[in-house]
């Protein structure tokens, strides 16, 4: 529940800062390691926004594979599975650079 009402003080703040009123869809990024389960999170925001000017607008969620750099052959990659280990030095000494947040990408308000 406090994302999506975390979420919905996102939106309210930037729709009064753009003096908009109706809001019509958000974009959202959200990162496979954010433990955000999609359905859960349009189910909250539909219910907390039931009967606000924020009520009806389209949740747009995108999902963000996890992606970890090695600091060892500094190479970019795709984590499955939470194997946290780099296919090509096998290295475990890697960072973390996508994947792990939620966030708006476009808010559409009129
Ligand atoms: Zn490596």
């Amino acid at each position: 529940m406090s994302i999506a009402e975390n979420l919905i003080d996102i939106i309210k703040e930037e729709m009064a800062k753009h003096n908009v009123q109706v809001l019509k869809s958000v974009r959202l990024e959200i990162g496979q390691l954010s433990a955000i389960i999609p359905a859960s999170l349009s189910f909250c925001f539909e219910v907390m926004t039931k009967g606000t000017d924020l009520e009806g607008a389209d949740l747009i969620m995108e999902m963000v594979p996890l992606k970890s750099i090695c600091r060892e052959c500094h190479e970019t990659f795709e984590i499955l599975d939470y194997t946290f280990i780099c296919p090509h030095c096998a290295c475990t000494d890697i960072q973390t650079i996508a994947g792990q947040n939620l966030s708006i990408v476009e808010i559409n308000a009129i």
